[in-house]
């Protein structure tokens, strides 16, 4: 497997996989936080915005 940061090989049973290290790890958690990767739903963490009996149409599925 390839490490999805730097895409060198990574042994997948390297305790870092898919990484190759720590640093590509805290690399992809830093995407993350900077909302380089694109969540598609609401971003507020245990709010369910689907109530039942109604229809906003926030619904995409
Ligand atoms: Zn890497």
């Amino acid at each position: 497997m390839k490490c999805p940061i730097c895409k060198k090989p990574v042994d997948p049973y390297s305790q870092e996989a898919p990484f190759c290290g720590d640093r590509c790890r805290l690399l992809d958690l830093g995407n993350w936080a900077d909302g380089k990767y694109v969540i598609s739903t609401p971003a507020i963490p245990g709010v369910d915005f689907r109530v039942p009996g109604t229809d906003y149409g926030l619904d995409e599925e």
